[in-house]
């Protein structure tokens, strides 16, 4: 159902039906940014970020976002390049790199792991408080220790 939002970008007023909350126009600006960052980066791939936005006019913040959202690509050599927020190693998009991303998907299994030991551990314990009762109930109550 449209309503009428606020664009994030303008600030504009605007009816916003599906997808991101900024309008038309924006929308429309925002490619044009894209193409101008897309432009300059193939004709100058040693182009380091901060490079590439005073000479487009396209603010750093966006640049980055074009990246993690993949849709802009630069070149192995290039100076730009997201960072691993775990080690700091430059990744071309996403958040982590493929070394952090295996070593946390290892150590979630991990936690996973430990959880289920002390579930078992648990289970073991009320096994054995089970068994007594058992017993208890067969009318054979012996105090073991
Ligand atoms: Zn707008
Ligand atoms: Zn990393």
């Amino acid at each position: 159902m449209p309503e009428v939002i606020n664009c994030r970008r303008c600030k504009r007023i605007f009816m916003h039906t599906t997808g991101p909350q900024i309008c038309d126009a924006c929308k429309k600006l925002e490619e044009e940014e894209f193409e101008k960052v897309r432009a300059f980066v193939r004709e100058f791939p040693g182009a380091t970020i901060q490079e590439v936005s005073r000479e487009t006019g396209v603010s750093t913040h966006l640049i980055y976002r074009f990246l993690r959202e993949g849709r802009l690509e630069v070149a192995e050599s290039s100076p730009i390049a997201l960072q691993c927020e775990h080690c700091g190693v430059r990744i071309k998009s996403g958040r982590f790199c493929i070394t952090c991303s295996k070593r946390l998907a290892n150590d979630m299994i991990r936690a996973g792991k430990s959880l289920l030991e002390s579930y078992e551990r648990n289970n073991e314990l009320s096994k054995k408080g089970e068994a007594r009762g058992l017993r208890y109930l067969h009318g054979e109550l012996k105090e073991e220790e």
